[in-house]
């Protein structure tokens, strides 16, 4: 589904990610993991085109991507991305923010989209507060809102980027719940999560990120029982 090759990107001097080679099948679960400022937020970001390698190719379902030549739209709505804040229009109820892009990036007539949306409401346990400002729900409910954004535009790749670090501890639960029933339909995803239990329960491979270097992937089993690497070791043994 994603393949990446010696993918580079500095931000002026500083080189944030450094030969990262990457392979996400489909219906895999790709967790990223690492400390604050390794590079895990620029990678996904590089991954559907919001910043633009220095070098190195990036295929999705694949096709090499030039993003100096293609067009980025397109790409983009093949991998939807949930960033840690929600990012809701606030002027908008749930229905309008889930229906916004099928009718102005697709095209798609608004009855039709209303059905859609209203189906992955259904999804994420939402379709109730279709008439809800974002002002009126929770974070949890929000976050779900904007997960069932992210699918009305029916990507092959869903990124989560800390989707569940800006909530209150009670809630983080409905998120990781409706991401689990995701994984559990097939749908292909990476995540950078700081939830080792989800990481260790969901995920198909599991990839531990440094100073902008993949240091060791594998297995939730072979990271967070066997970890090879004695930097993977350290961190664990920070946040589990
Ligand atoms: P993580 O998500 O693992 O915390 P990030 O990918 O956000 O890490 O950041 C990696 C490094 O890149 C950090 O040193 C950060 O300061 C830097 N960085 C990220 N985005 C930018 C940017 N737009 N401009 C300059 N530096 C950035
Ligand atoms: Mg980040």
């Amino acid at each position: 589904m994603i393949q990446v090759k010696k993918l580079n990107k500095s931000f002026g001097r500083v080189h944030v990610l450094k030969d990262i080679d990457l392979q996400v099948n489909e219906s895999d679960v790709v967790v990223l993991i690492g400390a604050s400022g390794s590079g895990k937020s620029t990678l996904l970001r590089c991954l559907n085109f919001l910043e633009i390698e220095d070098s190195g190719e990036i295929y999705i379902q694949g096709q090499l991507v030039d993003p100096r030549k293609d067009d980025l739209n397109r790409v983009r709505q093949q991998v939807g991305m949930v960033f840690q804040h929600f990012n809701l229009f606030p002027h908008m109820n749930v229905l309008e923010n889930v229906i916004e892009a099928p009718v102005q990036v697709k095209g798609m007539a608004k009855e039709e989209a209303k059905k859609l949306a209203l189906s992955y409401l259904e999804k994420v346990g939402m379709a109730d507060r279709a008439d809800a400002y974002s002002s009126q729900l929770s974070g949890g409910q929000k976050q779900r809102v904007a997960i069932a954004r992210a699918l009305a535009m029916e990507p092959r790749v869903m990124l989560f980027d800390e989707p569940t670090s800006a909530l209150d501890p009670e809630l983080v639960g409905e998120v990781l719940g409706v991401m689990k029933e995701l994984a559990r339909e097939g749908m292909t995803m990476v995540i950078v999560t700081h939830e080792m239990g989800f990481a260790r329960e969901v995920g198909d491979k599991v990839v531990y990120l440094d100073e902008g270097r993949i240091v060791e992937e594998g297995t939730p089993e072979e990271i967070f029982e066997y970890p090879k690497e004695e930097r993977t070791r350290e961190f664990l043994s920070k946040v589990l």
